[in-house]
């Protein structure tokens, strides 16, 4: 079997190398890649890639994730988030391929304390929401094989995260000020990987598990609430100068695009689908954080 990843340096791409390696043979790639085209911002040569590869399956990690930025920069994002995946889609039915890609929850509207079901009507905030929507609507108008997974609060150990940060500057401040309106679950890059190369394998199986699933860690939490859990565990490795974390709103960090208060994801038909228990979002922190100390120590 065949496999085309894109965007193989992100987050969940570097973890998809891993978990999508024992598939078949997996050409990764990266906006930079030679042998192929890799870049999202060129869709008629990401057409050409997965023409001349002719994949079994084509996983799209690749994304422009730079919220804010995306308010001023809104024709990078639409290209790379809403038209090229459009364009693998159509590649992806030319050769029958099954095709994997990410969106978020910031296609909600954010209201309520409800997790969000699949079959809600979206209405994102802000740019970057808005492109990632366009992008499921373009690949579901033009193939059938196709998973799409919304998940939220990503992290990886890998590069920085939300968890560093707060250790970082748990190390230099005695008082921290983090945002306790937003709810939602952090999920890490590797939980992704390996549920997309699960569902995958069954996918291959049963084609009418096509289709949209929220797939995020279970439970739910906080920045504060995170910010606090993760200051608690460490606290036993390191030394801290935080003495205290304060609750804040929202709006005490006015940026450029506007958030989601409410992304909690309902994953129900994830699990009864693909008959899996997602973990509970302490479960990935805490490993995370237990690998960050055994590698400093
Ligand atoms: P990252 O920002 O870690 O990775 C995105 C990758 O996309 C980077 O490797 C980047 O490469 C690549 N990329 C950007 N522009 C291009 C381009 N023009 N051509 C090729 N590659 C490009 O994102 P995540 O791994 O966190 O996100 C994976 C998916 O999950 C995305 O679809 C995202 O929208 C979704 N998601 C992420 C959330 C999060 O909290 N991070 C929350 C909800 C959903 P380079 O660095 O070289 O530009």
């Amino acid at each position: 079997m065949k496999l085309v990843l894109f965007g193989k340096n992100g987050q969940v791409g570097w973890e998809l190398q891993r978990a999508l390696a024992p598939l078949g043979e997996l050409i990764a790639l990266d906006s930079r890649s030679t042998d192929y085209c890799g870049d999202l911002l060129n869709p008629e040569g990401i057409r050409q890639t997965i023409l001349s590869i002719k994949p079994d399956i084509i996983v799209n990690a690749a994304a422009y994730t730079a919220v804010d930025k995306a308010e001023s920069d809104a024709e990078t994002a639409h290209i790379v988030n809403s038209v090229t995946p459009g364009v693998m889609a159509e590649a992806a039915a030319a050769c029958g391929a099954w095709l994997v890609h990410y969106s978020t929850d910031y296609v909600f509207p954010g209201g309520g304390n409800t997790p969000w079901q699949e079959t809600d009507n979206a209405a994102p905030l802000n740019v970057y929401g808005q492109t990632k929507l366009e992008g499921e609507h373009r690949i579901a108008r033009v193939c059938n094989k196709y998973l799409i997974f919304r998940t939220s609060w990503v992290y990886a150990s890998r590069g920085n995260n939300f968890a560093k940060t707060m250790i970082r500057l748990g190390k230099q401040k005695e008082i921290l000020a983090v945002i306790n309106d937003q709810y939602g679950a952090p999920t890490s890059a590797e939980l992704l990987a390996d549920c997309t190369a699960y569902a995958l394998m069954q996918a291959r199986q049963k084609p009418d598990v096509a289709g949209i699933y929220h797939l995020a860690a279970a439970g739910e939490t906080t920045w504060h609430e995170y910010a606090q859990y993760v200051l608690n565990s460490v606290e036993k490795h390191t030394e801290l100068a935080v003495r205290t974390v304060n609750a804040v709103q929202t709006t005490a960090y006015p940026t450029p695009a506007r958030r989601p208060n409410n992304s909690r994801m309902n994953c129900d038909k994830f699990q009864r689908t693909f008959e899996l228990t997602l973990p509970h979002w302490t479960r990935g922190v805490g490993r995370m954080l237990d690998e960050l100390f055994s590698i400093t120590l």
